[in-house]
């Protein structure tokens, strides 16, 4: 346990409270207690002294003042011995119990440091894969004596594919920072159909590329929202489903409502989602196997954690449904906006 003496620390911080507290009431009581005993058995002394003197057997009358003094100090004694008990009692109690809270303070935080901690490694290991290829390929080339120009512009060719993806993993990383530490501030209403479309633009070069067309059924309707951040969720979501599409397929675009949601759906048929890879691939930095293996498929497993940050912000919801080799589906599920 990392946060062992943070937890120790913080335990002992809650039995200090509770002593402090405990050990103030507990003079205070016995302040308070003390001298109404004192007033009481003072009292008693004074009424015992006027008793006529027939009243005592054998015509003995004990020593009142010295009597009180002793019923006192038997009486306080007795209290504090009390008090003690109770003051131990209070700090084995409030050890536990500070220990248990300290506990529950800590695990969130704990965990947050934690999932803090894997991010920077997997940054860092995202971020020296293209740096040492670089490195190794310009290495080489110093030690080839008889290096020509086109040699050269090979190398900086690599080298500038290399950059490109340094460049794309930081924006990433970025977006990534900025939506995480982002909340709810100016929306306004959008209509969903029009940020499909701006986000299908560009997208659309990619689209060509592979000569996938696109189906849409895009009823006009509208949410509450921050414009820039809805069109990068559907630019990661078409991204997604056009580089994980074969050849010459379709993609279909789907906004629909019913009386209190817009729901906005994308479905490919493409390579499709191991079930055992589907409750993972929100998690930053996860790529499933089929993009893994197929080394060609860029990305960095960022895509899906942003989109999924997006919809948080906008009190939504993403889900998915894929079969492996048949496509996926990825629905969006918004508040629908209303006069
Ligand atoms: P990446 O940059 O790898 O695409 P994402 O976070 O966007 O990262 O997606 C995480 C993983 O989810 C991908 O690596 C891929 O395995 C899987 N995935 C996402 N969208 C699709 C899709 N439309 N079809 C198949 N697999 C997908």
């Amino acid at each position: 346990m990392r946060f062992h003496s943070a937890t120790l620390k913080l335990t002992l911080f809650y039995v200090l409270i509770a002593m402090a507290i405990s050990v103030s009431f507990s003079f205070a009581l016995f302040n308070i207690s003390s001298k109404e005993l004192g007033r009481g058995l003072g009292r008693q002394t004074g009424l015992m002294r006027d008793l006529p003197m027939e009243r005592f057997q054998g015509g003995f009358v004990p020593n009142f003042e010295e009597l009180r003094v002793q019923q006192l100090d038997e009486s306080n004694g007795r209290l504090r011995d009390n008090l003690i008990y109770f003051n131990v009692l209070i700090l084995l109690l409030s050890s536990g119990a500070g220990y248990f809270l300290a506990r529950k303070t800590l695990e969130p935080i704990e965990e947050a440091v934690e999932a803090q901690n894997h991010f920077t490694a997997d940054a860092s290991h995202e971020l020296r894969t293209p740096l040492t290829a670089m490195k190794t390929e310009i290495e080489v080339a110093m030690r080839d004596k008889k290096l020509n120009l086109d040699q050269a512009k090979v190398l900086l060719k690599s080298n500038l594919d290399e950059i490109g993806k340094l460049e794309s993993l930081s924006n990433a990383l970025l977006k990534l920072s900025r939506y995480q530490n982002e909340s709810r501030t100016d929306f306004r209403k959008l209509s969903l159909s029009r940020l499909v479309v701006e986000a299908y633009q560009k997208v659309e070069p990619l689209a060509e590329e592979k000569n996938i067309s696109f189906d849409n059924d895009l009823n006009d309707v509208s949410i509450l929202g921050d414009k820039q951040s809805l069109v990068e969720l559907f630019v990661i979501l078409l991204d997604n489903a056009i580089k994980y599409s074969p050849n010459n397929s379709t993609i279909v675009i789907k906004i629909n409502s019913t009386d209190d949601h817009v729901i906005a759906t994308i479905k490919d048929y493409g390579a499709g989602i191991k079930a055992s890879d589907l409750p993972f691939i929100f998690n930053r930095f996860y790529r499933a196997d089929n993009s893994r293996s197929k080394g060609k498929i860029s990305g960095y497993g960022l895509g899906l954690s942003i989109a999924k940050r997006i919809v948080e912000l906008h009190n939504g919801k993403i889900s998915v449904i894929s079969r492996p080799g048949k496509g996926s589906q990825f629905t969006l599920k918004f508040k629908a906006y209303k006069i």
